[in-house]
């Protein structure tokens, strides 16, 4: 807009159109005009509704944000820069010095840094125990105790938790019984209709799907909660950008195709390693011969998740042999991606663990976590057959 003297003015007002666009505008807008004190007065009073600055909440963050709120079956739930952000806002924005909170034992590595280092020194006390062990949960309760962390399925061992078992130890001991649901996605399991308080996600990984956006989402039941998320996530600025937000959004349009497809090509991928002379062992929750197998299907309803763990014979050399004959598979250390990734822990995720631990975990050198992807699954059980060959040969 040009004003009587002629010089630029904002804003440009937009060609009119009788129709609408189909896809979500992006709105990248940092601030938002209001037309009067009143009117603004009337948007922070909440008689309507309005944004204000953008690190507050925009328009594409609350597109996610209902996206996601539909899939978990909640209301109000927050959109934050990343997974951490998300688990940052429930650990850090719920709990305060003098509380304590127990772990999963195989939490997601940052996840468990942050109870090993950044909680303490914040005056908040952590334990870590094995979510398929209740008694073990029971036993590292104190006075204290506050809230309960887990991931459904564990990485990269994909140990599945006892969700029943901790839902009714924290409903009994008035605890916050909170699932990060990354791995599972609400595809596949539900957390709210198994007695949880709080649901996480790495919206990174499966959700949306194409490595090119970090967001993360947290949601309580009790609406109390949401409000607190959504406060400290604003105070400490964690909230997503509108671009990865819109980014997101188009992911999450094909999530739960993805999700089939990928899920299925993993069991069939997880029964073919099985049959491999290279391969010492396949992890995979729905095989009979996983340790929770029954809960695995009690849980997941015959839905598996995209991702397989095996063991190859041979240590370190056939590991590197491995990946440089898996042509087309990204030796890298995410999932849910389009195309199936490799992550090799001992050289990675779990590279800070001792031998010794590790080796408790049963986490060889020969030991992978495979993502599976979208490819066609006959061509990529060829690729394995021909990688593993090539890295055992003897076998
Ligand atoms: C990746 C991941 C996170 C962290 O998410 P970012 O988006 O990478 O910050 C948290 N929990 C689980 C289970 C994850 O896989």
């Amino acid at each position: 807009m040009r004003n009587a003297r002629g010089s630029l003015m904002r804003p440009f007002p937009l060609p009119g159109s009788a129709s609408h666009p189909v896809t979500t505008p992006l709105s990248p807008s940092v601030v938002y005009a209001s037309e009067t004190p009143d009117a603004l007065d009337d948007q922070y009073e909440g008689r309507v509704h309005g944004y204000t600055y953008s690190r507050e909440g925009h328009p594409n963050a609350d597109v996610v944000a209902a996206t996601l709120d539909a899939l978990e079956g909640a209301e109000g739930g927050v959109v934050t820069g990343s997974g951490m952000g998300a688990v940052s806002a429930v650990l850090l924005g719920l709990l305060k010095s003098g509380d304590h909170v127990i772990g999963g034992n195989q939490l997601y590595g940052r996840s468990l840094r942050m109870m090993k280092e950044d909680l303490p020194r914040l005056g908040i006390a952590t334990s870590l125990a094995d979510p398929g062990d209740v008694a073990a949960v029971r036993a590292a309760l104190r006075p204290e105790t506050r809230m309960v962390l887990v991931e459904v399925v564990s990485n990269p061992t994909l140990r599945v938790a006892d969700i029943a078992g901790l839902a009714a130890l924290c409903r009994e001991r008035g605890l916050l019984f909170v699932v990060d649901n990354t791995f599972t996605t609400p595809r596949g399991f539900r957390p709210f209709e198994h007695g949880a308080d709080i649901v996480i996600h790495s919206i990174t990984k499966l959700l949306a799907g194409h490595s090119d956006v970090m967001l993360g989402y947290a949601v309580a039941r009790d609406p109390a909660l949401n409000d607190r998320l959504r406060v400290f996530s604003v105070t400490t600025g964690l909230t997503p950008s509108p671009f990865d937000c819109w980014l997101a959004e188009r992911g999450m349009l094909t999530f739960p195709l993805r999700f089939d497809r990928a899920q299925a090509s993993a069991a069939q991928l997880a029964d073919h390693l099985a049959g491999l002379p290279g391969v010492a062992r396949v992890i995979y929750p729905l095989r009979a011969d996983h340790p929770d197998a029954a809960r695995a299907q009690a849980l997941l309803g015959g839905q598996g998740c995209n991702m397989v763990s095996f063991e190859l014979k041979g240590g370190r050399q056939a590991a590197n042999a491995f990946t440089r004959a898996a042509e087309g598979l990204s030796f890298a250390p995410t999932l849910g991606d389009v195309g199936t990734t490799l992550s090799h822990p001992a050289s990675s995720s779990h590279r800070a663990l001792t031998p010794e631990d590790r080796a408790a975990l049963g986490l060889s050198e020969g030991f992978f976590r495979v993502s599976v992807g979208l490819e066609e699954p006959a061509a990529l059980l060829d690729v394995f057959t021909g990688a593993v060959a090539a890295a055992v040969p003897a076998a």
